[in-house]
């Protein structure tokens, strides 16, 4: 089958075979992009007609136990200022991003010890109790089955923990042997048996990866079926073991999206800020390729240069409102609306 028959048997099996995603990443050329893209934009606009979903991301702490060997706040980089918000300084976040329309609060951190079940709940409980008619995601990376159901129990609605990598071999590449694909999937199976809208999700050209990895992250989403999926392009950092590799290729990515929309049609799939800073367009091409989810930053400007996970990450100099204005405006561009809801999964507005 060629590659264009591929696409279409995604299309209408929403599944392929491992041997079948490998061809398609190892071989895929620019028109195969163009008609992926068109195919997933189309699955999009009939399922949630040109409307965007804002997220607002609130980077509550950059301190870190781990060394993931792509991340710029991992715990060997000593030349990161660290810091960690207050409930007030989260709650004034999320008060901005609710009058900028926001219904959903992300609350991401580095794995920060400081942040017990105790903690977190008591900030969950004062953001769903103060916004009722909010979300909040959570993105604390790995934690007990049983602190991950404290936290659903305290209003928690959805998490999102990227996997990274299906591949055992490769994500033993990406981070230190303590840090297990095993311990990763065990996470988000709690996760989803849980009851979160739970989000995986991986970058594309991180080192070592190859078409039969992809082909594996495909399987493996198509299996687990997640409610929203981050992919972006990896981006370097310049103090991390990974400084001197290449940037992952944007079309790669964009061909990655759309192939996800197809897999996976009501998946909610955001635009990514790697995305946005691989490319000035990025997260406008995002949207062509079957997005419908942007997450801008609501983090206080005075701790944004301190969370730094790859390098001239977008966004950073601009404040929250000037942030959310540009994202709107980009939007606007492309015929889409920027809509004031929650955005739940399985709930979207069919035209
Ligand atoms: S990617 Fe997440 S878990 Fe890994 S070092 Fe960075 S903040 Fe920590």
């Amino acid at each position: 089958m060629n590659n264009r028959e591929l696409i279409d048997l995604l299309n209408r099996e929403h599944q392929l075979d491992a041997a079948q995603w490998t061809q398609l990443f190892a071989t895929y050329t620019e028109e195969d992009l163009e008609y992926a893209m068109a195919l997933a934009r189309g699955i999009t606009v009939q399922r949630f007609g040109r409307k965007i979903y804002f997220r607002g991301i609130v980077e509550f702490s950059n301190i870190c136990k781990n060394d993931c060997y792509y991340c710029g706040i991992r715990c060997s980089n000593r030349k990161v200022s660290r810091y960690r918000l207050t409930e007030e300084d989260i709650l004034k976040c999320c008060a901005e991003g609710y009058e900028n329309g926001f219904r959903t609060f992300v609350l991401q951190g580095g794995e920060d010890g400081w942040f017990t079940d105790e903690r977190m709940c008591s900030i969950i409980r004062v953001i769903k109790a103060r916004y009722p008619d909010c979300a909040v995601t959570l993105s604390l990376g790995e934690r007990s089955r049983a602190s991950y159901q404290a936290m659903y129990d305290a209003g928690a609605d959805r998490y999102l923990l990227r996997h990274e990598t299906a591949d055992a071999e490769h994500y033993a590449k990406l981070h230190p042997a303590v840090q297990t694909l095993e311990s990763r999937m065990q996470c988000l199976n709690d996760l989803k048996e849980i009851g979160y809208q739970t989000g995986c999700g991986i970058m594309v050209g991180s080192p070592g990866q190859t078409p039969e990895t992809l082909a594996k992250d495909m399987v493996f989403m198509q299996a687990f079926k997640p409610h929203m999926v981050g992919i972006g392009p990896f981006l370097p950092h310049q103090d991390t073991p990974f400084k001197d590799e290449s940037a992952g290729s944007v079309q790669t990515t964009l061909f990655a999206l759309a192939l996800c929309r197809i897999m996976l049609p009501q998946v909610l799939l955001p635009s990514t800020t790697a995305l946005g800073t691989a490319e000035d367009s990025g997260r406008k091409a995002g949207v062509l390729a079957g997005c419908n989810v942007i997450m801008p930053n609501l983090s206080p400007m005075e701790v944004r240069e301190k969370y730094m996970l790859y390098d001239n990450k977008a966004g950073t100099n601009i404040s929250a409102a000037q942030g959310i204005a540009i994202l709107r405006r980009q939007m606007e561009e492309i015929g889409y609306e920027v809509v004031v809801g929650r955005g739940d999964f399985g709930k979207e507005n069919r035209k």
